[in-house]
């Protein structure tokens, strides 16, 4: 059980800087989840943890401890990858023993320490077979059990559920979340890029874009109060919708006009030296809903395309006018809408995210 500190940590590449400014401190028994899209140097930041990357700039510590030239073996880490990387010409059992036979433990050592891994894994009945004959989601539970046994400081992952089909995908995922219940003290780092995986096993988030952290939170607060526009639009499915507006009236609530003059409120304060700014304001497709009787309408959304998926209908605008030419909404149950449909649309004030415009930060 250790917690991890990250000082200014940074990664260049001879002259390609790749991470800067990484500051970032983990609790000891914490599950983090670095997300963000594809190349912005999740992988780099997890083997740089790890010791399979050297640190260009800033400090490492895990356990109090400065890492920054530590070597991996010593760093109280094990890390597991995509590629479960098992050796095909031995039994879960053995492939499971074989870090603890080099490191010269007993043999009885060893099996208590395997059979308890198997246990929380499900591996159990498993242990004397070739991992060629296992499923996916088993082999990468075998490579997982790989780092149990070795009952390291740190749990690293690097993508463990990419190779896996969808369905092996959530179930894996579950057992994820069940293992780290199962080990409150072990403290884990968690690479993916899907933000469903983030969202349900991340104690906290880390949003990683264009070489620096986005935002660090608990999932539902970067859900709710995303800092800037790439948070807002990364987290969330289908991401939120922005809105070019103006500021048509500051005070303890916002009042926000688009460019064809229709006015919609946001309850967010702003100070009276705001008025008349340019801002963008998200809503989420969910919360963008159909104005009942009377409710004041903020736009009319001609649908393009309908999917009726059963429990939600997701509705589609192709407006080249709003929102970089496309709306979602989102709407619980089977909404009666073709393509074609003209729908009055509203969003509670509550539901109205308000950014900077140029530097796309939060209003607070
Ligand atoms: P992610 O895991 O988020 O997809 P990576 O950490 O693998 O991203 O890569 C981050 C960036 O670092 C990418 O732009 C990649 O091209 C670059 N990169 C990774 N390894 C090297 C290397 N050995 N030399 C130069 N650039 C690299
Ligand atoms: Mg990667």
């Amino acid at each position: 059980m250790a917690d991890l500190k990250l000082a200014d940590v940074a990664k260049a590449y001879g002259a390609v800087e790749v991470l800067r400014n990484i500051n970032l401190e983990i609790a000891a028994g914490e599950l983090i989840v670095f997300v963000g899209p594809s190349g912005c140097g999740k992988s780099t930041l997890l083997r740089m943890i790890a010791g399979l990357e050297q640190i260009t700039g800033g400090t490492l510590e895990i356990g109090g401890q400065v890492m920054n030239d530590v070597p991996p073996a010593q760093r109280g880490i094990a890390m597991v990858f995509q590629s479960y990387a098992l050796y095909p010409h031995m039994t879960v059992r053995d492939n499971m023993s074989f870090s603890l036979q080099l490191a010269g433990k007993s043999k009885e050592e060893i099996n208590r320490a395997v059979d308890e891994a198997a246990r929380k894994l499900q591996l159990t009945d498993y242990l004397d077979r070739l991992p060629k004959a296992l499923s996916g989601g088993q082999r990468q539970r075998v490579a997982i059990g790989r780092a149990i046994v070795r009952d390291p400081k740190v749990y690293l992952f690097d993508e463990p559920l990419s190779n896996l089909d969808a369905a092996l995908r959530v179930a894996t995922r579950i057992e994820i979340a069940q293992l780290k219940a199962s080990m409150p003290g072990s403290t884990m780092i968690y690479v993916t890029h899907d933000q469903v995986e983030a969202m349900t096993l991340a104690d906290r988030i880390v949003v990683l874009a264009g070489g620096g952290i986005a935002q660090v939170g608990a999932p539902l607060e970067l859900y709710e109060r995303p800092a800037n526009t790439f948070v807002a639009q990364f987290i969330g499915s289908p991401a939120m919708n922005l809105f070019e507006a103006e500021i048509s009236a500051t005070g303890p609530e916002t009042r926000l006009r688009l460019e064809t003059g229709t006015e919609i409120a946001a309850a967010v304060p702003s100070p009276e030296s705001l008025a008349g700014a340019k801002v963008q304001f998200g809503i989420r497709p969910e919360d963008l809903v159909i104005a009942e009787n009377g409710a004041m309408p903020f736009i009319e959304f001609r649908t393009d395309i309908v999917e009726k998926l059963g429990d939600t209908t997701v509705l589609y605008s192709r407006d080249p006018s709003q929102n970089d030419g496309q709306m979602i909404a989102k709407q619980p149950g089977i909404v009666n809408a073709e393509p074609g449909s003209v729908l009055q649309m509203t969003a509670s004030p509550q539901k109205i995210h308000v950014f900077h415009k140029g530097t796309s930060l939060l209003y607070l």
